[in-house]
């Protein structure tokens, strides 16, 4: 009992002594009309993150391109890059570097429900999500904000940074007791944590406010927040949940939260379309 409190003393010394070194504590984002104040854990830079998302993103599009798979229906392709040609210059409201970003937008040839940006814009919207849901363009808007708002907010890099500092504690709270160090694979939690993010709920919140207002000043209704949340429920009720939605809960829970934030959407819609 002792060594386990004295461990677990260690490990918060560690977490504060990391975050001090090297400087971790800030918020990614301006809070827009949405509201996204909270201070975040970045022990990880921009940067690395960002070099880290390149290389999964051209290793997917290289593997997808061997099997014929990569932007294969034009017209799709042409639709969402259309649709994120639109959503882009809106994340200025949310950082002012975002709009000029390397951003990538494809199509996956794929049956599954999903769609991602990685840092620094990287998206792959997957055809089965459009097509099995018949997603309109406003709902296909309301998916890519939302994933955009992953990468806004670096959700990613603020993960890495939390599994960093847990790793650290670990590491340093063996060493004060003597245990000696154990070798701690950062590179490998890393890649994992990028390639098979499981956002926290407070992290989905964030997303799906702050892509809710990116899709709503672009001039997309964001009332199909609403209905895309509601086939998604519904598509959850299949034999096999969906990819999107084991890290994306679909609930009434969710879709009653969007319905509260659409009287401060609305607005920068209707003036968008004016
Ligand atoms: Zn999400």
């Amino acid at each position: 009992m002792l060594i386990l409190k004295r461990t677990r003393l260690a490990a918060s010394v560690a977490v504060c002594i990391a975050a001090l070194t090297l400087g971790g504590c800030g918020t990614t984002t301006s809070s827009g009309a949405v509201g996204a104040n909270r201070q975040q854990l970045l022990l990880v830079s921009s940067a690395e993150m960002n070099q880290m998302a390149d290389e999964a993103y051209t290793e997917l599009k290289t593997a997808a391109q061997k099997e014929n798979k990569l932007n294969k229906n034009g017209t799709l392709l042409n639709r969402v890059r259309a649709i994120a040609a639109r959503l882009q210059p809106q994340t200025s409201v949310f950082r002012a570097d975002a709009p000029a970003w390397n951003w990538e937008v494809n199509v996956l040839d794929s049956e599954q429900l999903n769609a991602f940006c990685m840092p620094g814009g990287k998206i792959m919207f997957y055809s089965g999500l459009i097509e099995k849901l018949n997603l309109s363009d406003a709902e296909i808007a309301v998916v890519m904000g939302h994933e955009i708002a992953h990468a806004l907010r670096e959700h990613s890099r603020e993960q890495m940074s939390q599994a960093l500092a847990a790793q650290t504690a670990i590491g340093l709270g063996a060493a004060l007791l003597g245990l000696g160090q154990g070798t701690a694979d950062l590179a490998a939690t890393g890649y994992q944590a990028l390639i098979a993010t499981k956002f926290s709920r407070s992290d989905e919140s964030e997303a799906d406010r702050i892509g809710l207002e990116l899709s709503a000043r672009a001039g997309y209704d964001p009332r199909a927040g609403v209905t895309l949340w509601q086939k998604m429920m519904q598509a959850n009720g299949g034999a096999a949940p969906p990819e999107l939605l084991s890290s994306h809960p679909a609930s009434a829970n969710r879709v009653r939260e969007i319905e509260s934030l659409l009287p401060t959407v609305m607005p920068l819609y209707e003036a968008a379309i004016r």
